[in-house]
């Protein structure tokens, strides 16, 4: 029977019919019920039977008398297994099983040998890195050594050069000498360069300049020393390239590898360096093309020549060490400038180098146009006569007097998000602007015409406008008794040329934190009703000349604390200065403005004589200058929360 035919009823007889009432039937199935079971009828059902063989027996017995098992009758049954548990589906599912054990393990092998290669790599990567790192360091060292004796012979030699005794042949030696040792110091210093390069020491020293001059510059520098008359060399660069940031040196050092690498490949034809202005990707970029008509590289070889210590392996190879390119590309990488290199056997190779015009390297440090760069005509757009509004969309305002436009207008372009910036390229006009407007940060340089930067600042810090003005120092001149003099003349900070803006910035921020931070503890000490400073707490950082101002002020308003007359016009009137000075002065110094202060110092006031001298809440408000009860309540909610009588249920 089929594996789902389980639900079986037999049903069994006497043969002879007229004996059928009288018989009792008991039965029993083989390895399932092994006792014999007497049966209600003649009938017996099995419910959900397995697959499997049954025996079943039955016996018979008329009523009373014993069973006589010989002559039970049987009947086999069989229940079939269903399909998918039969013998060979079994065998399937354990195939299947061991094959997935098998691939899981395989897999699992496979994995754990790669792991482990590629950890052995790593492991190998790292053991190279270090070596070829200390073999690096130990050429670097070397060469470091070797550059100050060469220095000393190659001063020498040139003076040796210049006597008028020597003679034709020892001035011939000499002249084969000096041209070695040349020849050496500029490899020390590549070697020195790419070692820099490589481990990420270069530092960038960029300014805004005519970027055409220093390739005109430098081409004229390989065209006039070329020594191979069947090479010709050509400049072509464009008449109308803007001024843009780069880093004179780092763009010598990449040109010369490749005019060097150009004319070493070059027996005859052409060498060329142009400069031409391209855009791409919607930017402006200044496009310089070192090409030659030399040997060319093979097509197979291109993509390895940056590589360091990589040298074609070609009839055409020349003596080298393989590292200049490597250099090269380290070196564009640095200054952003992307590299590009076609080459063709037989005909030439071309490196095409494109520097974005429109960036500004905010992680470099930035220097004064030299000579040769300086913009003859750039206009530096101090605001002397700007608006009277304190800051510009509610950010502080800083105030840059710096005599050099570039570095000028170079930091007023990169602070201008975050601040309102004022410029001035003197000490008397910064000093003018600064009493004008009271920014919340001085940038100042110290060498500049009409009126230096110590003066400058000496005016500054002896005006009670100004004096809590933090200023920070931006020099060239950068010796200990420079700082020390700045520090002296309660500059708050020293940052020496070239300098990074990002520095500058985190200064900046660093320094009005410090204001803020003194704002608010001026304002905890006035509800603690204590002279502020007078416990030197090292929060307060005022100068004698703040601390000063603020006690009078302090002892102005404590005076006159019930007077209606106290207001900040009052004040400036007894103090005898402007109104929108003591504005911006009492702003700086507590962060509040000044009438919010005397609010302030008038509620604290009502507290104290509610507490401390059993004042009811109009007798407290009016004798601390509030005339509107009403109004008394507001304020006094503001600043403490609670109303008044709230308040003093607690
Ligand atoms: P090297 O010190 O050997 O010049 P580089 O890193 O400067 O090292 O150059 C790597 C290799 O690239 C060179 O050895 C040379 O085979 C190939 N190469 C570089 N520039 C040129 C060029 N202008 N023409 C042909 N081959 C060049």
């Amino acid at each position: 029977m089929n594996y789902d035919q389980n639900d079986i009823r037999l049903a069994f007889a006497v043969s002879n019919k007229a004996q059928s009432q009288q018989v009792d039937y008991s039965y029993k199935v083989d390895n399932m019920v092994e006792d014999w079971t007497m049966t209600d009828d003649n009938t017996i059902t099995f419910r959900s039977l397995s697959p499997g063989k049954y025996t079943i027996r039955v016996r018979a017995r008329l009523h009373g008398q014993n069973w006589d098992t010989s002559t039970a009758t049987s009947m086999t049954l069989v229940i079939a297994q269903p399909w998918w548990w039969t013998v060979g589906a079994r065998c399937l599912y354990i195939c299947i099983l061991l094959v997935s054990v098998y691939i899981y393990f395989h897999r699992y092998k496979h994995h754990l040998l790669i792991k482990n290669a590629l950890e052995l790599e790593r492991r190998k990567n790292v053991v190279e890195q270090e070596f070829y790192q200390a073999r690096l360091q130990f050429f670097t060292n070397i060469t470091h050594e070797l550059r100050t004796p060469l220095t000393l012979i190659v001063g020498p030699l040139e003076e040796l050069l210049q006597s008028k005794h020597l003679c034709k042949e020892d001035s011939f030696h000499v002249n084969v000498m000096q041209k070695n040792v040349q020849r050496l110091l500029e490899l020390v210093n590549r070697l020195m360069e790419f070692r820099k390069a490589e481990t990420n020491n270069l530092q960038l020293v960029v300014s805004r300049g005519d970027f055409k001059n220093v390739i005109t510059e430098i081409g004229n520098g390989f065209k006039n020393a070329n020594p191979n008359p069947d090479v010709r060399y050509i400049i072509d660069v464009e008449v109308t390239s803007p001024y843009i940031y780069f880093d004179k040196n780092v763009i010598r050092s990449i040109l010369s590898n490749l005019l060097n690498n150009a004319s070493k490949y070059t027996q005859e034809g052409n060498i060329g360096i142009s400069l031409s202005q391209v855009v791409k990707d919607s930017h402006q970029y200044s496009c310089v093309k070192i090409w030659d008509t030399g040997c060319g590289i093979d097509a197979d070889a291109l993509p390895h020549i940056f590589d360091r210590y990589y040298q074609v392996n070609s009839v055409y190879q020349a003596q080298g060490t393989g590292i200049g390119l490597a250099l090269v590309k380290n070196l564009c990488k640095e200054h952003k400038i992307q590299i590009h290199v076609d080459s063709e056997v037989g005909r030439g190779t071309s490196f095409t180098l494109l520097l974005d015009n429109n960036e500004t390297y905010q992680e470099a440090l930035h220097q004064e146009t030299s000579e040769g760069q300086m913009p003859a005509s750039l206009e530096c757009s101090h605001q002397d006569d700007k608006g009277d509004e304190l800051s510009y969309k509610g950010h502080p305002t800083v105030l840059i007097v710096e005599d050099n436009c570039e570095i000028n207008n170079y930091m007023a372009h990169s602070l201008k998000n975050d601040y309102y910036v004022l410029q001035a390229l003197n000490g008397e006009q910064g000093f003018r602007l600064a009493k004008k407007m009271i920014p919340e940060i001085i940038i100042c340089d110290i060498m500049m015409p009409v009126m230096d930067g110590f003066t400058m600042v000496q005016r500054i810090k002896s005006d009670i406008g100004t004096c809590h003005i933090p200023i920070i120092m931006l020099t060239a001149k950068n010796t200990a008794e420079d700082q020390q003099k700045c520090y002296e003349y309660g500059v708050s900070s020293f940052m020496s040329k070239p300098f990074s803006v990002h520095m500058l910035k985190t200064r900046i921020l660093n320094l009005l934190e410090g204001q803020r931070k003194t704002a608010d503890f001026i304002l905890q000490k006035i509800k603690a009703e204590k002279e502020v400073g007078d416990d030197g707490n090292e929060q307060n950082k005022l100068s004698a000349l703040d601390q000063k101002f603020l006690d009078k002020i302090n002892q102005l308003i404590k005076d006159h604390i019930s007077s209606e007359k106290l207001s900040l016009t009052w004040i400036a009137e007894q103090l005898k200065i402007s109104q929108s000075t003591l504005y911006r002065k009492m702003k700086a110094l507590t962060g509040v403005s000044g009438n919010e202060y005397i609010r302030k110092m008038r509620l604290n006031h009502s507290l104290l004589l509610m507490q401390e001298y059993d004042r009811n809440i109009s007798e407290a408000a009016y004798e601390s200058g509030f005339v509107d009860l009403a109004y008394f309540r507001t304020c006094f909610k503001e600043e403490f929360g609670e109303l008044p009588s709230e308040y003093l249920k607690k």
